[in-house]
């Protein structure tokens, strides 16, 4: 069969399809790697849904209160049996991944606590809960200092700063798993474990919570299995495995996922309301369908990085590195280059194909941004989708893809944009 003529069909030109198909060929052993890992995932879940009997009575939901919510608190231990933990709180009313790791800096920070932050700045939209940026209400109001420890040139941790950043007041380790939208590198769950032993070894009643957003079932293992006391993500990302329509998960110790659930609702009643309204058989089915999920996202990250390194853009991770997380950067160095790309993305999209993405002055960032998605979830950064900031050095950032052939079409569709432009040359 010659898939030619459908991608053809579809505005791809010959000249375009081959360069990428030869690419696609070279990627068999890495690709059979992800599925191994996707295989191992699908059957940890499987067996999680297995062991805490899920049924059909668990897909429907509840109202009002909540009280009783089968199919939410057999979610919940659900979650907690894939992240080997003792507990899980997975909502819907949590917003998204910020409103979970602010959940839980606000339940268990007091006054007088230090956090610290061994792995340099944290996540953008942390600034203003930590009070880096301090906005009304975050932690520095309520006396909880913070301290940050950057990563040293070559990536590595810097034990000996960490170790005298840690004190007395350190009560909470915030550890960012993936990079986001930094360039250090995104780290591995065994490099995650090697910092929790160490920062327990100088306090071991320090507690250490792990933003995993980005980086659920890329390994077999979460960080949670190398002793996370809490780990933290978005239900729009991995997890929630396309599917879930909103939504954030908190797994850990007992005692703490309780403070957490206080802090989400209120003292006393914590996990016990909170209605789950119709949102349960999308949690159940995304997670369910998470492991093959990120495998085609990942599969679309190496394909790109693939692609247009090749063409001599660098790519971070490069085309050959491991993969811990799905996020792939591409420095396509113009702003031409970045627009065009964020339009064959956007053309590839299932929704919202024939929208043509522009560059805008989004709040709170120095320069315009430019940004592609058609997503059937708003803002889902498991779906197919990129942006990036029109400045030097003009990098895309995209991840995403709820099939490989469809993460592989949009990875396509951008070099066509590129190509038709005569931006590049093949
Ligand atoms: C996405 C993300 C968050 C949370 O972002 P939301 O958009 O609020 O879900 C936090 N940390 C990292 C590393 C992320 O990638």
């Amino acid at each position: 069969m010659d898939l030619n003529n459908i991608y053809n069909e579809l505005g791809v030109d010959k000249e375009v399809f081959d360069f990428c198909s030869d690419i696609e060929a070279t990627l068999k052993n890495r690709f059979d790697a992800i599925d191994k890992i996707a295989e191992y995932n699908q059957l940890k879940v499987l067996n999680a849904f297995r062991s805490c009997k899920v049924s059909e009575g668990c897909l429907y939901g509840s109202t009002g209160y909540g009280y009783n919510d089968m199919g939410r608190d057999t979610l919940e231990e659900v979650y907690a049996k894939v992240f080997n933990t003792e507990s899980a709180l997975v909502r819907s009313q949590i917003a998204c991944g910020t409103h979970a790791l602010s959940t839980a800096l606000f339940a268990i920070l007091r006054p007088g606590d230090e956090l610290l932050s061994p792995v340099g700045k944290p996540y953008d939209t942390l600034e203003g809960i930590i009070g880096i940026n301090p906005l009304p209400g975050s932690l520095t109001e309520f006396g909880v200092t913070y301290r940050q420890v950057d990563l040293l040139e070559d990536g590595g941790f810097d034990y000996e700063k960490i170790r005298d950043s840690i004190n007395a007041k350190t009560k909470l380790i915030t550890i960012q798993r993936s990079k986001g939208y930094q360039t250090r590198p995104t780290l591995s769950v065994e490099r995650i474990g090697e910092l929790i032993k160490f920062v327990k070894g100088v306090k071991p009643d320090v507690i250490v919570m792990v933003d995993n957003c980005y980086g659920e079932f890329v390994e077999i293992i979460e960080p949670s299995d190398v002793g996370a006391d809490l780990c933290i993500g978005s239900l729009i990302k991995n997890p929630g495995g396309g599917l879930a329509p909103t939504g954030g998960y908190i797994v850990g110790k007992k005692s703490l996922v309780d403070l957490c659930a206080y802090r989400l609702t209120t003292p006393g009643l914590g996990k016990e309301v909170g209605a789950s309204l119709g949102v349960n058989t999308s949690f159940y089915q995304g997670l369910f369908l998470a492991p093959t999920i990120v495998a085609g996202a990942l599969k679309g990250a190496i394909f790109a990085a693939c692609v247009y390194e090749k063409l001599g853009y660098r790519c971070v991770p490069d085309a050959t590195e491991p993969r811990y997380d799905i996020i792939q950067s591409v420095v396509l160095g113009s702003p031409e280059k970045l627009i065009a790309f964020c339009k064959g993305i956007q053309a590839a999209a299932p929704v919202d194909s024939f929208v043509v993405p522009e560059p805008w002055p989004m709040p709170g960032y120095q320069s315009d941004v430019i940004m592609a998605a058609g997503a059937f979830i708003q803002g889902s950064s498991i779906e197919l989708s990129a942006d990036g900031p029109l400045t030097e050095p003009y990098a895309v950032y995209f991840q995403g893809g709820l099939t490989w052939f469809h993460a592989k079409y949009g990875i396509i569709m951008s070099l066509e944009m590129l190509y038709k432009e005569k931006l590049i040359t093949l």
